[in-house]
């Protein structure tokens, strides 16, 4: 073949596969699930997987997350326009507009001028219907990242109004941080999202009746927390809902022949890292995956239409799966043994020193709240010492009350914590905030034990700066491969959606 013919021959080649190619994209995805697990870093997924393991499995090994078996794995970095580690603000424009800004900004650029289009609002436009999902208030920054656009995530009304104004059809999650602003002198925000023709539902009753063709909807979980999240999964009731239940119901109603966009956040797991209290944050990883599997089972009758993403903003805590005092031993199994995430407890803390006369407090008078919440056990010498002899000579329930006994080293911090608490006089100098940052002293020192005995270790209460990893699965899920920035992922979804870009 001449030089010129082969030219020819690879030019129609080249031709065909582009055509191919657009071919592909124009049919586009059209049901986009995006899953955001706040803070939800690799050691948090897999720290799950082996707890999981270690409650129900002989086998080591045999248990797993669904999304950790997802056809497709990639690996993201996280860092933003001022800092190697980002906070959710930034993160979440990263991803959902492919620009970096500062830590603080929602879908503004770094200099605070030019808006940002996020790709919820793309495929709106482009006749999707849009779904925003959230175990935190839904002014919160991840899924205010969907629709808001603005200088700082702490302006929290101005975000509400934002939302009332998206247009957005199904809302679901925590409530609202101030819903009438925050000094209470402005309308409220039920009323706005009322005459924008949004129907706000906040009792189980009233979720399950909701059938399509819906309305445009808010849904708030029956209780709330101070922040106006729902509470962590351990801590729920049976009024509260499922992230999974709010994921299902947003998919029932969301459903329609031009397909749909929905962000589902597991937005506490990040709280609970931030308060270095492992069973609370796998707790919430637990409630999360569930949701996930909510839309693996909707992508099962619509395999060709249907991409799932699993990942996270950051990562949060600086969690080790190893921990200096226990070498090379994980027992996972022994966090079973807390019953109540660090926000409930500490409320507890809180009640018995403020119900409990000073000269009546004491550890050792708190100590069965302390078993009762966490199976901590406060043990003599002798008991010890026969107790790892039986455990010696095989008797398992011996080695496991063993192992929930604490040492001398612990009750000496536990002493020092539970004085602070009481008091509520916490010293301000670097040690303190190594033990305790701003957290119910004696609260966060017993989710650390609880961690250590189990031989996990944690080294911050922030963000870190590691890449998070990105699992998909479905249409385009190919796209997800590999290593890239957060920027990234809003291209891979917008190509896999096949929306042209917008003018702006
Ligand atoms: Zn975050």
């Amino acid at each position: 073949m001449s030089g010129k013919l082969r030219y020819f021959w690879v030019a129609i080649v080249c031709m065909v596969g582009l055509f191919v190619g657009q071919v592909a994209f124009a049919a586009g995805v059209k049901y986009l699930f995006l899953f955001i697990g706040d803070g939800m870093g690799l050691a948090s997924i897999h720290a799950t997987e082996l707890y999981l393991n270690d409650v129900n499995s002989e086998q080591v090994g045999k248990e797993h997350l669904s999304f950790t078996r997802f056809p497709v794995v990639g690996l993201m970095s996280t860092f933003d326009a001022g800092s190697y580690i980002t906070d959710s603000a930034s993160a979440i424009t990263a991803m959902i507009t492919g620009q970096k800004t500062r830590s603080g900004i929602i879908n503004l650029d770094a200099e605070r001028t030019r808006e940002l289009t996020t790709l919820a609002e793309e495929a709106k436009s482009a006749g999707m219907k849009v779904g925003v999902v959230s175990t935190v208030s839904l002014d919160h920054a991840t899924p205010a990242g969907m629709y808001a656009h603005t200088p700082s995530r702490n302006n929290y009304y101005e975000i509400a109004l934002q939302l009332a104004e998206s247009g957005f059809d199904y809302f679901a999650g925590g409530g609202f941080r101030y819903p009438t602003g925050k000094d209470k002198s402005q309308e409220n925000i039920f009323d706005i999202l009322t005459q924008n023709g949004y129907r706000v539902v906040q009792s189980r009753q009233e979720f399950e009746t909701l059938t399509p063709p819906a309305e445009k909807l808010v849904v708030i979980n029956p209780t709330l927390d101070t922040s106006s999240a729902m509470p962590y999964a351990i801590d729920r009731s049976a009024d509260d809902f499922s992230l999974a239940e709010l994921t299902r119901k947003g998919i029932e109603l969301l459903d329609n022949p031009n397909g749909f966009f929905m962000m589902v956040e597991g937005g506490k797991i990040d709280w609970a890292c931030h308060a270095n209290d492992i069973r609370a944050a796998i707790g919430d990883i637990l409630d999360f995956e569930q949701a996930v599997a909510e839309a693996i089972a909707f992508s099962k009758q619509h395999p060709e239409e249907t991409l799932i993403i699993v990942t996270a903003d950051h990562a949060t805590g600086g969690l080790s799966l190893g921990y200096a005092l226990t070498g090379s031993t994980l027992r996972l199994e022994l966090l079973e043994n807390q019953k109540v995430s660090h926000e409930v407890f500490a409320q507890t803390v809180k009640a018995y020193a403020h119900n409990t006369p000073p000269d009546k407090q004491s550890l050792q008078n708190f100590w069965p709240v302390i078993q009762e919440n966490f199976g901590l056990l406060w043990l003599s010498d002798e008991e010890k010492a026969q107790l790892t002899e039986k455990a010696k000579a095989g008797d398992l329930q011996a080695a496991k009350t063993v192992a929930m006994a604490v040492s001398e080293y612990e009750l000496a911090r536990l002493e020092e914590a539970f004085a602070a608490s009481m008091s509520g006089e916490i010293p301000q100098n670097e040690e303190a905030q190594l033990r305790y940052e701003g957290y119910d002293p004696l609260t966060v020192t017993l989710t650390h034990l609880m961690g250590e005995k189990a031989g996990i270790s944690w080294t911050t209460y922030s963000h870190t700066g590691e890449p998070v990893p990105v699992f998909a699965m479905g249409a385009g899920a190919e796209l997800f491969d590999g290593w890239y920035d957060n920027t990234d992922l809003y291209a891979k979804m917008k190509q896999a959606l096949a929306i042209t870009a917008q003018v702006k």
